[in-house]
């Protein structure tokens, strides 16, 4: 059997054009916009790359967008200062801190200092406790997860009952997404496990997954021979390999794998993802749902 390819790179673009549809609705209606504000601390390249496809998709679904660039020695107190004042900011919906931040500076208070209804990266203890709960109580949900959560449900997969297994149990990625297929509703209702580092026997229960959750970090980690046949199998992980020149811009990229053997993997699920190509364009696409999500909420429309 060859797989169906659950390509995140089309459904990213039904997404936005759906975001871009509602935008220009509410702001015909209201007159209003969804606010985005980007910090960003000194520049670490990967950072201002990252920052950078943030505006610029922020850009093409309507958005006001703010880059607010600050030095690598801003004070701690100076970027708590900056985040008070977008939390106040009634045309800002959405607050983002490009991680890693400076080592003179505290993450975890700075991320717990933006507003938890601008939190729209969905990290802050408020949104994680939001998630736990379920149902209508969720906000933000974090926008891997999202993503990941969204490519199963628009490839047709049945959630309800299904076996889900999540390898991996960081608090971005496998806590979050194990906890959204759990809840009672549309795109979930899951029997779901978790595997990580301290189980057992990691190939008996793949084996068992009818969705399978690959966020490890290790390349080729999951074997062919793990799949059931006909599972949906969603790959997670991105790892550099290597480099090569490419032939687009004739300039060194990496060469980047996922957490499954994808080539011998295809011929056994019902659906996979491709690393590059999958899980990866969804993330900051899940990034302007929830901030269209917050100005909706602002507006008592959501
Ligand atoms: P992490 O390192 O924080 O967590 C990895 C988890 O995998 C840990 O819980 C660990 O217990 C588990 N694990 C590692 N090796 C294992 C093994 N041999 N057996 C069983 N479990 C094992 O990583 P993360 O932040 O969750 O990211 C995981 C992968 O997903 C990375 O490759 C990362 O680059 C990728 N990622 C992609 C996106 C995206 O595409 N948008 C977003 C986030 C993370």
């Amino acid at each position: 059997m060859t797989a169906k390819l659950i390509k995140g790179t089309e459904i990213r673009e039904q997404i936005l054009e759906e975001i871009t549809a509602e935008v220009a609705e509410i702001k015909a209606k209201y007159g209003k916009v969804p606010g985005l504000v980007t910090i960003l601390v000194g520049s670490n390249p990967a950072s201002i790359s990252y920052v950078t496809l943030k505006i610029q998709t922020a850009h093409r679904v309507g958005f006001k967008e703010v880059q607010d660039n600050q030095p690598p020695d801003i004070s701690e107190a100076a970027l708590l200062a900056l985040i008070d004042k977008y939390n106040k900011d009634d045309s800002i919906n959405g607050i983002l801190v490009q991680l890693p931040l400076p080592k003179h500076i505290d993450e975890k208070k700075v991320l717990n200092a933006i507003d938890p209804d601008k939190d729209v990266d969905g990290f802050h203890p408020v949104n994680v406790g939001r998630l736990m709960i379920g149902g209508s109580e969720v906000k933000y949900p974090p926008c891997t997860p999202a993503g990941i959560q969204e490519l199963i449900v628009r490839a047709g997969v049945e959630t309800k009952g299904a076996e889900v297994v999540v390898v991996g149990r960081s608090n971005i990625v496998g806590k979050p997404i194990a906890n959204m297929m759990v809840q009672k509703g549309p795109g979930a209702n899951a029997t779901v496990t978790i595997v990580h580092t301290g189980t057992r026997d990691l190939a008996s229960h793949c084996k068992r997954a009818d969705i399978l959750i690959v966020a490890a970090g290790v390349p080729d980690l999951v074997k062919p021979e793990w799949i059931k046949p006909g599972a949906c199998v969603i790959d997670v992980g991105v790892n550099r390999v290597g480099e090569k020149i490419s032939e687009k811009t004739g300039k060194k990229v990496a060469i980047l794998k996922g957490d499954v053997d994808f080539d011998r993997a295809k011929e056994i699920a019902g659906y996979i993802t491709p690393v590059p190509g999958g899980v990866g364009p969804m993330t900051i696409t899940m990034l302007m749902k929830n901030t269209l999500k917050s100005l909706k909420f602002g507006l008592g429309i959501a």
